[in-house]
C-alpha cells in the first residue's frame, strides 16, 4: 500500500511540518504497521493543532505590535494633557504620571512611581469611604468630579484641587486603573473673591463709585448711586445720566466727564442735584480717567461724596458766625472757670473793651458797683440750676460810664455732662429805658408845654373825685382857651404861637399849688383843677389868672398881649365824673367867650341849655337854608366927599320860625364851625345879585353892593371862579361887587391869599379889608395885600373923642390908606360928631346908624327917595 502523505493545512509552518514529518518517521520505524490509519490521523489532528498554534502565534505577534503602537499614542496623549494627571493601579497605587504631575508631586524618575499610594496624597479624603468608592466604580461611571479636594503636593504643601476620576481598563487582565486628573482652580477662585470683594466694596461704600465711557453711557454703578438715583441696576447700566438727572444736572456732570476725557486727568468738582421739590443736594466729585490695556482712556471714573449736610452745617456756621461777628448784640463767651475766651464786636461797642484786653479776664471786670454780691449769687445759683439767667445788669464800660444791659447768660454742657462754658449775650438798653421815660412822657404828658396831657388829667381828676367825695370838700375845674391864639398863629407862625403857649403855662403854673394839676389838653385849651376850694376862692383866683394871663409877653423879638377865657365847673354841684365836669366846664367856657372873651364864667343849667341850643340852632339853619330863612339886609355907605350914597353893604339875617330875628353874629359861627359857610356864602353873593336886579327894575342902581366873605369861604372855596360864574349869569358889571374879607383870610396862606386877592381884582371885583385893626396882622404884611379899601372897624369910630388911641388909629388908619392910595370907609358912625372927626381926617366914606340901620332890600329906594338930597 501506497499511503500518500497527509494534506498539511494552511498557515502551518515549515518547522512544524519538519517536526512533525520527523516524529511521524519515528513512530513508522517502530510501529507494526497495523496502527498506520490510526496514527495517519492523529498526525493530521496534530497538524491541524499546529496550524492552529502558528496562527495565534501570528496574531499574537500583530497584536503585540498594535499595543506597542497604543501605548506609544497613550503616553504621547497622557503627558501632553496640560493638567497634572496620574494612573492608579490596583489598591490606589501610583501607576503612572504625567509631567504636570510628577512636577506637582515632586515625582523624579519611575522608581519613585511605585511607592506612592494615592491614599498618601489626598489626606482629607471628600469624604470618608472615599478611596474605596473611588477605586471600586466602574468604567460605567464615567467621570467622577470631585470639587475642593486638598492635595499635599509636596511635604507640606497642601493644594485644594478638584479631583477628576476615570475608571480605565488597561492590560489582558482587566486589571482596574483609574486615571485622576488634578485641576488647580486656585487662581479661578481667588480672581472670583477678588471679583467680590471689590464688589462688596463698591457696594458697601457709603460714596458712590461709578463709570461712564465716552458715550455717555454707565458702565459701573455702586450700591450707593442706585440708591441715590433710586433705580435697578438694569435701568442705570448701558444708560445715559438724563435718563435718570434733571436734563441740567446731567448736562453739567457731563461736562465735568469730558474734560476728564479731554485733558485725561484727574480733576474735582462740586456737583448738584436739583430736585423739584426737595432742597438741592451737593456733592463732591473726584473724575479720573480709566484706561485699557493700551494705555487709552475709554472711560470716566467717579467717587462723589454728598456734602449736603456739610453743606447746610457751614452754612449754619456762617450763619452762626455772622450772628457772632455783627449782631448787635454783645456775646461774651467764658470757659469753665469763667474766663474770658472770646468776645464779638458788639461786645467791643458796648463796652468799650477790646477782645485783647478782655482775653483770659474774669468778666467781673464790667461790674459797676450797682448789684450786691446775693444778686451775682442769685444769677450764678439760677445757672447751675436751671442752665440760664435772663435779667438786667448794670454794667460799666471802659470810660467809666454805667449802662443797662439786658443779659442772657446759659450754661454750655459738654459731652461728658460737665460745664465746658458759659456764654452771655446781651443788649444795652439805655436807650431802650429812655425810650421807656420818653413814652412815658409822651403818653402822659404834652410835648409843647411839658404839663401833663388829657390822660393823666383824667386820672387826676378822678383820684381828686375820690378824694373829695370822702372828704366832703368841692373842686374846682376850670376849663382855659386862649383869646384869638388862632391868630397868633397864622400871623407869626407856629414856632411863635407854640413858644407863647410855653410862655402861657408857665404863667398859670404860677398860680398852681402841688395838690392842684394844669394840663393842656390841645390846641389853646387848658384845664386846671384847683382842689380843696369853694366858689368865692375860685373866683378870685380866676380872676388873678385872667390878670395875670393879660401882662405883655415877649416872645422871641416879639410883644405880644394875650387874654384867655375861663369856664368854671364845681364838683360835685356841676357833675359827678370827669366827663359831666369838663362838658359842663367847656359850656360855661363858650359862656365867657360870648361875653367878649377875657372873662370867666361859672357853669349854670342856663349854659346847658344854650350849649342844647347851639346844637339846635345848627339843624335849624341848615333847614333855613335850604327853605328860604335867610335873608339880606342892605346898610348904605354914604361919600363924604359928594354926600351921595356910593354903596351898600349886604349882612345876612336869619328870621327864625317863631319870628324872631337872628344876627349874623350869632348864626355865623355857627355857620362856620358847621361848614354851611360855604352854601351861605354862596347864597349871599347869589342874593346880593338878583337884589341888585330888583332895584334896577325900580329904576336904582350905579351904585356898589359889599358882600361879607368868611375867612372859611375864601380859602376853601374858588371863589375868583364862583364870583365870575355868578357876574357872567346876571351879567353885571363887576365894578359893582366889593367883597368884604378880615384880616385873617390871607394870614393863614399869604402867598395864596394874595393870589386870590389878585385874581379877583383881575376880574374888576374891588376887594377891601373889613374890621381893620382888629386882627394881628403886621402893617407890613397888610401893605403888601392887593385890595382897594380898608373899613376902619366900629370899636375905634364909636370911641372918636372919647379915647385919643381910637382918634389915633383912625387917623393912622386913614392915612395908611392914602399912602396906598386907596379909600377908607368908617363903620358904625353913630353921631356928627364922629363923622365931622372922619371927614376932617380925609376918610372917604362913612357907614352907621347915624345915616341908616341895615334895612330890607325892598326899603332901599323908598329910603333912597325920602333922602333924595343924599343919593
Ligand atoms: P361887619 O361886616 O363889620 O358889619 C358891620 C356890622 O356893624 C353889622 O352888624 C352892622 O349891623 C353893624 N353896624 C352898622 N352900623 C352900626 C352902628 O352905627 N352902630 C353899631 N353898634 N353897629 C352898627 P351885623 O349886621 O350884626 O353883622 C355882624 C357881622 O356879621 C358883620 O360885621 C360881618 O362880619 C358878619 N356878617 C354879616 N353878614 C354876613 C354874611 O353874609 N357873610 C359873612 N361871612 N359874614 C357876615
Ligand atoms: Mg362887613
Ligand atoms: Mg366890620
Amino acid at each position: 500500500m501506497t499511503e500518500r502523505p497527509p494534506a498539511w493545512p494552511q498557515g502551518v509552518t515549515a518547522r512544524t511540518r519538519d517536526v512533525l514529518a520527523r516524529w511521524q518517521a519515528m513512530l513508522s520505524a517502530a510501529g507494526n504497521g497495523t496502527s498506520a490509519t490510526a496514527t495517519a490521523s492523529l498526525f493530521d489532528e496534530l497538524g491541524v493543532y499546529l496550524a492552529q498554534l502558528e496562527l495565534q502565534h501570528q496574531e499574537l505577534v500583530e497584536a503585540t505590535a498594535r499595543a506597542e503602537r497604543a501605548r506609544g499614542h497613550y503616553a504621547g496623549l497622557f503627558d501632553a494633557l496640560p493638567v497634572p494627571a496620574l494612573v492608579l493601579g490596583r489598591h490606589g497605587m501610583v501607576a503612572d504620571a504625567n509631567t504636570q504631575a510628577a512636577a506637582l508631586f515632586g515625582f523624579r524618575g519611575p522608581a519613585f512611581l511605585q511607592r506612592h499610594s494615592i491614599r498618601r496624597l489626598i489626606q482629607r479624603p471628600p469624604y470618608p469611604g472615599w478611596f474605596d468608592d473611588m477605586l471600586d466604580a466602574g468604567a460605567e461611571r464615567g467621570v467622577q468630579i470631585y470639587p475642593a479636594v486638598d492635595v499635599e503636593v509636596t511635604a507640606s504643601t497642601v493644594v485644594t484641587m478638584d479631583v477628576h476620576v476615570l475608571a480605565l481598563t488597561l492590560g489582558d487582565h482587566g486589571d482596574p486603573h483609574r486615571l485622576m486628573v488634578f485641576v488647580d482652580r486656585r487662581g479661578e477662585r481667588e480672581h472670583e473673591r477678588e471679583r467680590r470683594l471689590f464688589r462688596s466694596l463698591l457696594d458697601n461704600s457709603d460714596t458712590m463709585i461709578y463709570a461712564h465711557d465716552r458715550d455717555g453711557r454707565c458702565l459701573l454703578a455702586n450700591a450707593s448711586l442706585l440708591a441715590l438715583i433710586g433705580k435697578p441696576a438694569g435701568e442705570v447700566i448701558g444708560h445715559r445720566r438724563d435718563t435718570w438727572l434733571g436734563a441740567s444736572d446731567a448736562a453739567e456732570h457731563g461736562r465735568h466727564d469730558a474734560r476728564v476725557l479731554s485733558t485725561s486727568q484727574s480733576l474735582v468738582y462740586e456737583e448738584e442735584i436739583h430736585g423739584d421739590d426737595e432742597p438741592t443736594r451737593y456733592f463732591i466729585s473726584h473724575k479720573f480717567p480709566l484706561l485699557d490695556g493700551e494705555g487709552h482712556v475709554f472711560a470716566v471714573g467717579g467717587i462723589t461724596t454728598e456734602v449736603s449736610e456739610l453743606r447746610r452745617m457751614e452754612l449754619r456756621l456762617q450763619l452762626a458766625m455772622q450772628v457772632f461777628s455783627k449782631g448787635t448784640e454783645g456775646i461774651l463767651i467764658c470757659d469753665d472757670e469763667a474766663r474770658v475766651v472770646a468776645v464779638n464786636r458788639a461786645f467791643e461797642t458796648i463796652t468799650g473793651y477790646t477782645e485783647a484786653e478782655v482775653l483770659g479776664q474774669n468778666p467781673r471786670l464790667l461790674t459797676s458797683g450797682k448789684h450786691g454780691p446775693e444778686f451775682f449769687k442769685a444769677l450764678w445759683d439760677t445757672v447751675a440750676t436751671e442752665g440760664s439767667w435772663e435779667g438786667e445788669i448794670w454794667n460799666r464800660r471802659r470810660n467809666g460810664e454805667v449802662y443797662p444791659q439786658r443779659t442772657h447768660i446759659s450754661r454750655v454742657i459738654g459731652v461728658g455732662g460737665e460745664t465746658t462754658n458759659y456764654i452771655s449775650v446781651f443788649s444795652d438798653v439805655t436807650h431802650k429805658k429812655m425810650a421807656e421815660e420818653e413814652i412815658e412822657r409822651l403818653a402822659f404828658y404834652d410835648v409843647v408845654t411839658g404839663a401833663p396831657n388829657r390822660y393823666l388829667l383824667h386820672d387826676r381828676v378822678q383820684q381828686a373825685i375820690r378824694v373829695s367825695s370822702r372828704r366832703q370838700e368841692s373842686f374846682a375845674l376850670l376849663f382855659l382857651d386862649m383869646d384869638r391864639f388862632k391868630d397868633v398863629n397864622d400871623g407869626f407862625g407856629h414856632d411863635v404861637g407854640d413858644a407863647l403857649l410855653v410862655e402861657f403855662a408857665k404863667r398859670l403854673r404860677t398860680h398852681v399849688r402841688d395838690a392842684d394839676t394844669l394840663s393842656r389838653l390841645g390846641g389853646d385849651e387848658f384845664v386846671l383843677v384847683l382842689t380843696g376850694v369853694d366858689r368865692p376862692v375860685v373866683q378870685s383866683r380866676a380872676q388873678q389868672l385872667l390878670d395875670s394871663v393879660m401882662e405883655p409877653y415877649q416872645v422871641g423879638s416879639h410883644h405880644l398881649t394875650m387874654s384867655c377865657s375861663i369856664g368854671i365847673a364845681m364838683y360835685p354841684d356841676d357833675g359827678a365824673t370827669y366827663e359831666q365836669l369838663l362838658k359842663h366846664a367847656d359850656t360855661a367856657l363858650y359862656q365867657a367867650k360870648g361875653a367878649g372873651r377875657n372873662a370867666y364864667r361859672f357853669f349854670n343849667r342856663r349854659m346847658a341849655d344854650a350849649a342844647l341850643r347851639r346844637v339846635t340852632m345848627e339843624g335849624q339853619l341848615r333847614a333855613a337854608l335850604e327853605t328860604g330863612g335867610l335873608w339880606l339886609a342892605y346898610q348904605p355907605l354914604v361919600c363924604f366927599e359928594t354926600g351921595r350914597v356910593c354903596g351898600v353893604e349886604a349882612l345876612a339875617r336869619w328870621r327864625q320860625a317863631d319870628g324872631l330875628v337872628v344876627a349874623p353874629d350869632t348864626f355865623i359861627p355857627i355857620a362856620e364851625e358847621s361848614g354851611l359857610i360855604m352854601r351861605l356864602g354862596t347864597w349871599a353873593l347869589r342874593e346880593s345879585f338878583e337884589q341888585m336886579r330888583r332895584w334896577e327894575r325900580d329904576g336904582i342902581g350905579g351904585f356898589t353892593v359889599s358882600v361879607n366873605i368868611s375867612a372859611r369861604q375864601f380859602l376853601h372855596t374858588d371863589l375868583p371862579e364862583v364870583v365870575k360864574a355868578l357876574l357872567e349869569e346876571f351879567a353885571c358889571d363887576p365894578a359893582r361887587l366889593e367883597l368884604e374879607l378880615t384880616e385873617q383870610v390871607a394870614l393863614k396862606d399869604p402867598e395864596r391869599g394874595i393870589d386870590i386877592m389878585q385874581r379877583l381884582r383881575a376880574s374888576g371885583v374891588r376887594v377891601s379889608i373889613d374890621d381893620f385893626g382888629t386882627g394881628y396882622a403886621s402893617l407890613a404884611y397888610l401893605n403888601r395885600l392887593p385890595v382897594d379899601g380898608l373899613k376902619i372897624d366900629k370899636s375905634f369910630v364909636q370911641q372918636i373923642g372919647a379915647d385919643p388911641n381910637s382918634d389915633l388909629i383912625c387917623r393912622s388908619i386913614i392915612q395908611l390908606a392914602r399912602t396906598k392910595g386907596i379909600r377908607t370907609t368908617a363903620e358904625g358912625v353913630e353921631t356928627a360928631a364922629q363923622e365931622a372927626y372922619l371927614r376932617e381926617n380925609a376918610c372917604h366914606v362913612g357907614q352907621g346908624y347915624f345915616y341908616s340901620p341895615p334895612m330890607a332890600g325892598s326899603d332901599l329906594p323908598g329910603w333912597l327917595r325920602t333922602r333924595a338930597w343924599q343919593a
